[in-house]
């Protein structure tokens, strides 16, 4: 028993050896090998894609009208693209604190409705006072709708 362990250890660290050897790289490669280094080439190929801007493009851009907001576009009448591109003023406040909210691109899609991250920098009771009276228009609009 304790011997065969000891061989399925060995095999292992010498296949670790050749694959990290220089020298095996001018010789003719197994299919295992080339599938590893083909991932390997997909995998950097894939991140280098990401940092793109053709790839931000695609990623922070409206499903609803077509802005791209990457490029700094938005249609201030779309739900989905809200007030702003990339980034907007505090919206709990109207801007008052000077916090910016930068996009949630995939929460927006999503919901259909532009959605932003960001911290009003008010005190809570205040912004508290201010979300108010938008609720009290959500309570108004749902007693019409019933
Ligand atoms: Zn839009
Ligand atoms: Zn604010």
């Amino acid at each position: 028993m304790d011997t065969r362990e000891d061989r399925a250890d060995a095999s292992a660290t010498s296949t670790t050896a050749t694959t990290v050897s220089a020298s095996s790289f001018c010789q003719q490669i197994s299919p295992e090998e080339y599938a590893r280094q083909s991932q390997e080439y997909t995998r950097n190929a894939i991140e280098a894609l990401k940092q793109s801007s053709e790839y931000m493009a695609y990623l922070y851009r409206c499903h609803h009208c077509g802005s791209v907001w990457y490029h700094g576009q938005y249609n201030p009448g779309c739900v989905q693209c809200g007030d702003g591109a990339m980034i907007r003023p505090c919206p709990i406040c109207n801007s008052r604190c000077g916090a910016v909210f930068t996009r949630d691109a995939e929460m927006s899609h999503s919901f259909n409705k532009a959605h932003w991250n960001g911290n009003c920098r008010l005190p809570r009771e205040e912004q508290f006072r201010l979300l108010l009276p938008s609720m009290d228009e959500l309570c108004a609009e749902l007693d019409d709708t019933v």
